[in-house]
């Protein structure tokens, strides 16, 4: 008596479904991250160019002198002149203004909003 042809299909059968099964769960798989990355680029917001120069300074609210609380003196080593907000005279002006605070400021002046230019600004 052979059980040999019996035990090889027994065998082979389970071998074939054991393979099956782990293509399946590849394909699942596959399929389940391809839909997650699909639902990724679909969410992800289309980038918009970062406003500059005018247009970021028409977003920029303007504010009172006495919402900010500007003084026309220093505050510290602080001083509107070397705000990142501080607008110079124009050419043919002695008048300071910021893109921030309406209405002339004084380069030696002050307020709550103060940020550090940086140097090479
Ligand atoms: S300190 Fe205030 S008022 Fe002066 S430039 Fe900066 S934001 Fe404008």
């Amino acid at each position: 008596m052979s059980f040999a042809p019996t035990r090889l299909r027994r065998r082979h059968f389970l071998t074939r479904a054991a393979i099956t099964a782990t293509i399946t769960a590849t394909a699942t798989a596959t399929a389940a991250v391809s839909g997650i990355a699909a639902i990724a680029r679909a969410a992800t917001p289309t980038p918009t160019p970062t406003p500059t120069g005018a247009k970021l300074k028409s977003l920029v609210p303007t504010l009172s002198k006495a919402a900010v609380g500007y003084i026309d003196i220093p505050h510290g080593g602080e001083v509107c002149g070397a705000c990142i907000w501080f607008k110079p005279p124009s050419p043919g002006s002695t008048t300071s203004h910021c893109h921030l605070v309406a209405g002339p400021i004084s380069a030696a002046g002050w307020c709550q909003a103060w940020m550090q230019r940086s140097a090479a600004a």
